[in-house]
């Protein structure tokens, strides 16, 4: 099937012809004939899947009718990665149907957006923070937007976007075409849908959140002080010229990227706090293969497209196992063929189970073949058949450490905890948007577009992480503290051994 027998128009199958699409993929041939029938819809789909043409080519479509210049189709989505990627993308499919599309993002001067905005556009791809921050200065003009996109709702939600979400879906006109692409559809994606989405027809490309099978996947078992060396043996077996490390935390991923780099490994990190300049340049090093890993957080990855990776090392067991799908879809992008290998201590392997049951498929270790869970496995832990393959000696022994060095460099739950926080406020903060950056908050200029209302500051103020992300961040501060109740019992205790050791000492103990 070719994309003009799905009913797109041919100045779209042209340039589709031009960038070598020949035939639309799963998710682009259930999703473009039920939105030129101008359906809502809900989809599943997997980053890698062609999600992006799969609602950029109807809007296009779409928009090839009636006037231009207006705002008439808007793109949400979770990182500025993600906006340059998505526009970079509809800017292809548009070569020849003369529709502008530009984006807006966080953590860069607003001036330059800000022009482009009032000179005119017909699709808008933002990141949510820094459209409201143009909303309250007056260049966003809603009353000809038609279409609305959330892309990796999903992720937008992990991220604490939803207020800013619904606050913008409110002002954008409610006989709108809207549409809905999440890697997993989970009840609160489900919730999200109802609030945006009218009769949606529901699409999935794959069973919610399943791995893409083209990736080969496993386990290596290790001690928490052997994963760098494992790392750097990995890198080197298998020849890793194009591939993706990815870390829990910025610190970790940085500390990584510069001990590879010592070890004569050409590799870089790529996290929040590190400037867009940084991050671009990081990228184009990596495309153009000057660096052959890069080492990553997951909110990082987000929206980096970068072809023909061949490998994705999971350095660490993400904490939520959406993050283990997200991850490995960076390898076996459109259609090709990659590995995914995880390096795992024995405090992680709750995670790999975690990942296990969302995939329906146990990991198996080096060597090994994936094997789908049954049914009661997926609802349970899984099968001890798994669990006796895994204990099966498949630990990696390197340079002679063992068990003891586990647990002196093991992680505890303390350390996850710490390591979860400063991905928590990457997330918000500063990578996905830079939130309130500290610009001044105008109305419209005069002749501008509708004026705003002046909002109240945000809660979180300049630099601060998003409010999803502090919410989380301070749960597990509260968590750090020592319960009362529970201290003043173990302080009684402690003071009962002393005075029963004493009185046992004069020879009145029991
Ligand atoms: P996406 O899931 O939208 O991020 O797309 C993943 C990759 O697949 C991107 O590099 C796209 O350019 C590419 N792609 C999307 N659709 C097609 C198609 N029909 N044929 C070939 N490549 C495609």
């Amino acid at each position: 099937m070719s994309f003009q027998d799905l009913g797109l128009r041919p100045e779209i199958a042209r340039a589709l012809e031009e960038i070598e699409y020949r035939e639309p993929t799963p998710i682009q041939s259930k999703a473009i004939p039920l939105l030129l029938e101008g359906n809502d819809v809900m989809a599943c789909a997997q980053t890698g899947t062609g999600k992006t043409a799969a609602f950029a080519l109807p809007i296009l479509h779409r928009l090839l009718e009636g006037e231009k210049n207006h705002l008439r189709a808007l793109i949400l989505v979770p990182t500025r990665e993600l906006a340059i990627q998505v526009a970079k993308n509809i800017n292809a499919y548009a070569a020849h149907a003369g529709i502008t599309t530009t984006c807006a993002y966080g953590g860069v001067p607003i001036e330059p957006q800000e022009m482009m905005l009032r000179h005119g556009v017909d699709i808008l791809v933002a990141t949510p923070g820094r459209l409201i921050d143009h909303m309250w200065r007056g260049n966003i003009d809603y009353r000809h937007t038609e279409v609305l996109v959330l892309d990796e709702a999903d992720r937008m939600l992990d991220m604490g976007f939803i207020k800013d979400v619904l606050e913008i879906v409110r002002e954008i006109p409610t006989d709108r075409q809207s549409m809905l692409f999440s890697a997993t559809l989970g009840p609160d994606i489900t919730r999200l849908s109802k609030q945006l989405l009218k009769e949606p027809v529901r699409i999935e490309v794959a069973p919610p959140a399943s791995t893409v099978d083209k990736v080969e996947q496993f386990i290596i078992r290790v001690n928490r002080d052997e994963k760098a060396g494992v790392l750097e043996d990995l890198i080197r077996q298998h020849d890793m010229r194009r591939s993706i490390v990815f870390t829990k935390t910025k610190v970790g991923a940085s500390r990584l990227a510069s001990h590879l780099r010592r070890r004569g490994i050409q590799a870089e990190a790529i996290h929040s706090n590190r400037s867009q300049e940084e991050r671009v340049r990081t990228l184009e090093a990596f495309r153009g293969g000057t660096i052959h890993v890069l080492v990553a957080t997951d909110i990082a990855a987000r929206g980096i497209d970068v072809d023909e990776i061949t490998h994705v090392v999971n350095y660490d067991v993400p904490y939520a196992a959406e993050d283990y799908v997200h991850r490995i879809g960076r390898t076996a992008r459109a259609g090709r063929t990659g590995m995914a290998i995880m390096l795992v201590t024995k405090e992680e392997m709750r995670g790999v189970r975690s990942i296990e049951r969302l995939i329906g498929f146990s990991l198996p270790e080096e060597g090994g073949e994936l094997v789908p869970l049954s049914a009661g496995e997926r609802g349970s832990e899984p099968s001890r058949r798994s669990a006796s393959r895994r204990s099966g000696g498949g630990r990696r022994e390197r340079g002679g450490a063992g068990r003891r060095g586990a647990s002196r460099g093991g992680r505890s739950g303390g350390g996850d905890r710490h390591s979860r926080q400063d991905e928590g406020v990457a997330a918000g903060a500063s990578f996905g948007e830079s939130r309130a950056t500290g610009e001044t908050r105008n109305g419209a200029a005069p002749g501008g577009p509708k004026k705003r209302r002046r909002r109240k500051p945000r809660s979180g103020g300049p630099g601060e992480p998003a409010r999803g992300a502090r919410t989380q961040r301070d749960q597990e501060t509260r968590n750090d503290r020592p319960n009362p109740s529970d201290r003043d019992r173990n302080g009684k205790k402690e003071k009962r051994s002393i005075v029963q050791t004493l009185l046992g000492k004069l020879g009145f103990g029991d």
